[in-house]
């Protein structure tokens, strides 16, 4: 009953978990001929991460940097089951998963559990607040498209308060000020998009209202971008010096106020800074469904950054079934889209060989189970070479382990300049300016998964430099 999966038995289940960079990654690559694909995600379509903080300021149109799931998987050689669904419960022993439908309409089904042979558990991982007091309730995020669809609505409600008449001169202040706290690639490149947006837009909109916005980061460590080269941390730190972006470093946020965020200060003293909106950017945790997964296994999942894996990216203690990758795991790696979808990409090259190797065990134990049926003596000659034959086949399919490439990293840090630290030869070239904004653009353009996607994102690049942002408030 219902929409059934297009289920071969003589094949293994291969359940995927999660429709983000790994995931899609891997669905690209996957040969699905060798195995019935099962995708779940509460969320049915793929996120372009990178350009989310364009979306907030109005840059780009939410759906161009989204593709759905079902786009990615149309053209694949068997059908892939795609299923809109969170993920609830695994049972690694038993190899089942229980998911749930959790959108607003459900119908007379809305939970399951279903067996799998081979699990890809690519879930990402979610905001981590730290447990400091009003986060939750008062800051917005930069993880998911409506994070950045909320911001916007906010930004631009903080615009048009200060705009109402009559208004006084301090609650103008406080309503234009914006908070970004965590100064990692998100904060800073969040922290740039926002500042063009009031330099190229609100000054035309808003002129009475120009001079008034204040953005302000703030960040625990001694520096902002501790990943990125010391050249581009001074590089971005004086860029915004000249966009009037104000870094607050060794300063940490102790609660986010209604109207304000408290903050411990270099010195130790307590400060509360009036705000109008805050977004956190404060980096991310583990899912509750990843933690749930680690304690069925305790003796083995014992790192609580995340699952670990083994060099062929295997779930340790999860029976060879289980395949975790991206930003759910443990690695020596950093938890970024580049990793991740090498990772997807090195998977689905493993899931190849191991169905091959699958098929030869097959067609071996059908061989060796029909040789004393063989009359003859050459023929039972030429069944022996063939058994051997498959044998060698078999014995030559070596798992190689995941070596991840790094091909550098960029970020944007507003007023049409982009910093890059990019491998060369066995050394670095650290880079910043206007040139590496295009390249910043050239090289997210080409990244993006598919020709809809560049075509709108473009669509949307030309549009802004015509007409401007729109500042309407949905
Ligand atoms: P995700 O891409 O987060 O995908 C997780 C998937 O799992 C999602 O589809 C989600 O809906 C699904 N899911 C969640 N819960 C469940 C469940 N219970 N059951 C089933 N499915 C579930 N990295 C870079 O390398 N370069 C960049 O420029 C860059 N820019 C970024 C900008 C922003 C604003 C952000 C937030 C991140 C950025 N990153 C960047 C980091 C990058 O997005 C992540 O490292 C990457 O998304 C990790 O991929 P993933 O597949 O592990 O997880
Ligand atoms: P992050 O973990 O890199 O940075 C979060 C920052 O917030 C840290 O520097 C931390 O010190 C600070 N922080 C935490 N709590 C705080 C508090 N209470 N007060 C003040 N500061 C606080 O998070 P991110 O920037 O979201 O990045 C997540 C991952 O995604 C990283 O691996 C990053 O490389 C990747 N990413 C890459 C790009 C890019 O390459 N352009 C862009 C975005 C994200």
């Amino acid at each position: 009953p219902g929409a059934q999966m297009p289920f071969d038995p003589e094949k293994k289940t291969l359940v995927v978990l999660g429709s983000g960079w790994g995931a899609t990654s891997l669905l690209k690559t996957l040969d699905t001929a060798d195995y019935n694909v099962v995708v779940i995600s509460p969320k049915n379509y793929f996120l372009f991460t990178p350009l989310l903080p364009s979306v907030a300021v109005g840059t780009l149109n939410p759906r161009s940097i989204i593709q759905p799931t079902r786009y990615v998987t149309r053209h694949k050689k068997r059908a892939v089951s795609v299923i809109e669904a969170e993920a609830s419960d695994i049972d690694p022993i038993n190899k089942t998963i229980t998911f749930a439908d959790n959108s607003e309409i459900q119908g007379q089904v809305s939970t399951t559990t279903i067996p799998y042979d081979y699990l890809v558990y690519a879930v990402g991982a979610e905001v981590q607040t730290f447990n400091i007091p009003g986060v939750k309730e008062n800051a917005c995020f930069m993880k998911e498209l409506h994070d950045a669809e909320n911001m916007q609505r906010r930004f631009m409600d903080c615009v048009e308060t200060a705009a109402f008449p009559g208004q006084a001169t301090e609650e103008v202040d406080r309503l234009l000020h914006m908070v970004v706290v965590g100064g990692g690639p998100t904060g800073v490149e969040l922290s740039g998009e926002l500042h063009d947006f009031l330099e190229d837009d609100l000054k035309s909109w808003y002129p009475e209202l120009a001079g008034k916005i204040r953005i302000t980061l703030v960040e625990a460590l001694p520096s902002v971008l501790p990943s990125f080269s010391k050249q581009l941390i001074n590089y971005t730190e004086s860029t915004f010096k000249e966009s009037k972006i104000d870094i607050l470093t060794k300063t940490m946020v102790k609660e986010v106020k209604e109207k304000s965020v408290v903050l411990q200060m270099p010195d130790k003293s307590i400060q509360e800074m009036p705000c109008g909106m805050v977004v956190w950017a404060a980096g991310n945790k583990g899912r509750k469904l990843t933690q749930d997964l680690m304690a069925k296994l305790p003796t083995t999942q014992t790192n609580r950054r995340g699952l670990l894996v083994d060099d062929y990216l295997r779930m340790q203690g999860a029976q060879d079934s289980i395949f975790a990758i991206g930003d759910c795991t443990a690695t020596s790696y950093a938890p970024t889209a580049q990793v991740a979808s090498q990772q997807g990409a090195y998977l689905a090259r493993v899931l190849g060989s191991l169905a091959k190797k699958e098929n030869l065990k097959n067609m071996l134990h059908q061989l060796e189970s029909s040789i004393d049926q063989v009359k003859g003596e050459e023929e039972k000659k030429a069944a022996v070479a063939e058994i051997e034959s498959v044998r060698n086949q078999s014995a030559k399919i070596k798992l190689r382990p995941f070596h991840y490439s790094h091909q550098g990293s960029l970020a944007y840090i507003g007023s049409e300049k982009a910093i890059a630290d990019l491998p060369f030869m066995n050394g670095n070239i650290a880079s910043g300016g206007v040139a590496t904004y295009l390249f910043w653009r050239s090289a997210y353009l080409s990244t993006l998964f598919s020709l809809r996607n560049r075509t709108l994102v473009g669509t949307d690049w030309v549009k802004v430099k015509l007409f401007g942002r729109d500042v309407s408030r949905e």
